[in-house]
């Protein structure tokens, strides 16, 4: 075969760490609060001190077992602690504790929305998802020219989520980030925030031949921190990838970064550099025998999760699927939606305000629904002052700006503001004859068989009522008057 002629197809699995949404650490008592001075939150066991003991936290393993139900995988009836040997400053026990042959759950997946799959959505499969302990941090920016090691971070509770390798562009692959970290928060097993480290995520792409059944060799980036930079260094790997191969190279396995400065992955290590783990289980914790009554428990305290939300939100407000998955994006977005419907019946009318103006304005802002002022009901009675035709759609756009920013009683503003719709029909015939009398040339060419210039007319009055004029009363007044 011409190698020019090849098609070649990204395969991308992704390894996501998310930390829990739990006070303490993974196995001692220390606090996880984010920002706190370096080594503030630490004891003997989180700095891995000789002849402590870890004494595993409860709650992770609750919020690792929501995660699991969330994610459609079974929890394992009996999961075991491992260690992972490596030496770096920033882990003072020399391993890390971790999951490795007995994980806490397998065989999940996650539903994505993708043009390329049938239906228009895809089920990611997850490998599985196990519990581990994060490592400190080096610090090299200090004014002393010096490195430091922070260990508050040490002991923080992780879950590791790792995909199969089912994702075939960047777009899938942030999708499915977007989806799994959504249904980390639904779930309430972490805030997943990416500003504070908290959802990060290790990139494995490879390349093969289109129609090819067997995978090409990958190449991980490590610790990619933000959708935009996933869509990144997928992009770069697989042009990477792909210059290789059609020189006739090969592409090794090996570890890379993404630098975000020059654009573009750089190699950290590869494949014969790779570590040997040394994995074997942890003998300072007894394995877990997950009760079944324990995970049924967890299973019906979780709350809806957004693939029923989206689907419940289609069949009883009848709205399109693509409305359906951006108002159940967040939990907080849905009870907006739900209580703005529950005051103003147009579900359809409810959604476009959300989608637009709402949601532009909060996205401009990088702010979450929580964070603004405009409240449900007032939103709905916006949307009832236009549907009674005190204010036009124009006019209410102004109303919204102000809900948005100062919330308040949108009649109060439209009363404040002079917002009030023109519709008495005195006022309107004044304003247009004013129009027609300082135009006498477009109306000589009205009257002359240039019938489009109505519409500068109609667009003069408006003008001229600041917007207030009701447009299909100017028409029809302005149809009557000029015969
Ligand atoms: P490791 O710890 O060595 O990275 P894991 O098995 O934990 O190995 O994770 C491997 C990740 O790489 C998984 O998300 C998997 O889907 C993905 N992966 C494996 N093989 C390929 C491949 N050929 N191309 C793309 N991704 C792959
Ligand atoms: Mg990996
Ligand atoms: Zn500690």
């Amino acid at each position: 075969m011409n190698k020019l002629s090849v098609k070649y197809e990204p395969v991308i699995g992704l390894e996501v760490h998310a930390q829990t949404l739990t006070r303490s650490k993974i196995f001692c008592g220390c606090a996880t609060e984010f920002g706190a001075p370096p080594n503030s939150q630490v004891c003997p066991i989180c700095l891995g001190m000789p002849g402590v003991l870890p004494v595993l936290n409860r709650q992770v393993v609750a919020l690792g077992i929501r995660m699991g139900i969330a994610t459609h995988c079974t929890i394992a009836p009996y999961a075991r602690f491992a260690r992972k040997n490596y030496f770096y400053p920033d882990l003072p026990k020399g391993y890390q504790v971790s999951m490795f042959e007995l994980p806490l759950a397998e065989h999940g997946y996650v539903e994505i929305a993708s043009e390329s799959a049938p239906e228009g959505e895809k089920k990611v499969r997850l490998t599985r998802i196990h519990m581990e302990e994060d490592a400190g941090k080096n610090l090299h920016d200090g004014a002393d020219d010096a490195s430091h090691v922070d260990l508050n971070r040490a002991g923080v509770p992780l879950l590791e989520i790792v995909s199969e390798p089912d994702l075939c562009s960047a777009d899938e692959a942030v999708a499915y980030l977007k989806a799994l970290r959504a249904l980390l928060i639904y779930a309430g097993a972490s805030d997943a925030d990416m500003e504070k480290g908290n959802f990060r995520c290790d990139v494995n792409v490879s390349i093969r031949p289109v129609g090819e059944s067997t995978l090409g060799t990958r190449s991980e980036v490590k610790n990619v921190n933000s959708f935009r930079y996933v869509q990144k260094a997928i992009d770069y790997e697989c042009m990477r990838q792909e210059a290789i191969l059609r020189e006739g190279g090969t592409v090794l396995q090996e570890t890379r970064l993404w630098d975000e400065k020059r654009g573009l992955t750089v190699s950290m290590r590869s494949k014969e550099e790779a570590h040997d783990y040394r994995y074997f289980p942890e003998p300072d914790l007894v394995p877990l025998k997950i009760d079944a009554a324990w995970i049924e428990k967890i299973r019906a305290e979780l709350p809806e999760m957004p693939a029923e939300k989206k689907k419940r939100f289609m069949e009883s407000y009848q709205i399109p699927a693509y409305d359906a998955t951006i108002l159940t994006s967040t939990a907080g977005l849905a009870d907006f939606f739900e209580t703005t419907v529950a005051a103003y019946a147009n579900a359809k009318i409810v959604s476009n305000w959300i989608m637009g103006d709402l949601l532009r304005e909060l996205n401009q802002e990088g702010k979450d629904i929580e964070d603004a002022a405009i409240r449900p009901e007032q939103l709905a009675a916006m949307l009832k002052m236009i549907e009674a035709g005190t204010i036009s759609g124009k006019i209410a756009k102004t109303v919204f700006e102000v809900l948005y920013r100062e919330g308040g009683n949108p009649e109060q503003i439209v009363k404040e503001k002079g917002l009030a719709q023109m519709s008495d029909e005195s006022a309107l015939v004044k304003l247009i004859d004013e129009v027609l009398a300082s135009n006498p040339a477009e109306l000589a060419g009205y009257r002359s068989g240039k019938k489009k210039l109505l519409g500068f007319f109609v667009g003069q009055v408006m003008k001229q009522s600041g917007g207030k004029a009701n447009p299909g009363k100017v028409n029809a007044l302005l149809i009557e008057k000029l015969g």
